[in-house]
């Protein structure tokens, strides 16, 4: 727990959030400034690693639980088609140091930048 990270915040529920899913350790929330018709920001509940230059041996599991429940918390936002994506420190745009995943969709997401 990093008592000044929003995301921590967000699940001890001192910031509310609009959740979609939750389990022992990862939970999933609308984004509070959507990109999309469906933008939901999951996360590790634990603050385990800033971003994915932290993911290792010791955190690998959570991250792939993350992965595992994508179909899952694709169903529950209603979208069968998305886009997932992470946004990895300063230049990719990161702006809160608590690894997360967007999920996006609910349109014709447009041109891939990959
Ligand atoms: P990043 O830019 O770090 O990849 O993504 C952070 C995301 O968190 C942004 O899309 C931003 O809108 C979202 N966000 C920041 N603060 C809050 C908040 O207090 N509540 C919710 N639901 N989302 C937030
Ligand atoms: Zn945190």
């Amino acid at each position: 727990m990093d008592k000044f990270c929003v995301f921590c915040k967000i699940v001890e529920g001192a910031i509310p959030s609009n959740k979609l899913y939750e389990d022992d350790t990862i939970m999933a929330f609308h984004d509070i400034n959507p990109q999309a018709p469906v933008h939901v920001v999951i996360i590790p509940k634990l603050h385990i690693a800033e971003s994915a230059n932290d993911i290792n041996d010791e955190n690998k599991d959570v991250i792939a639980h993350i992965f595992a429940s994508i179909p899952k918390i694709a169903k529950l936002a209603g979208v069968s088609s998305y886009r997932i994506i992470n946004n990895c420190g300063e230049d990719a745009g990161q702006t809160v140091m608590h690894i997360h995943f967007h999920l996006l969709g609910g349109k014709d997401m447009g041109e891939k930048l990959v």
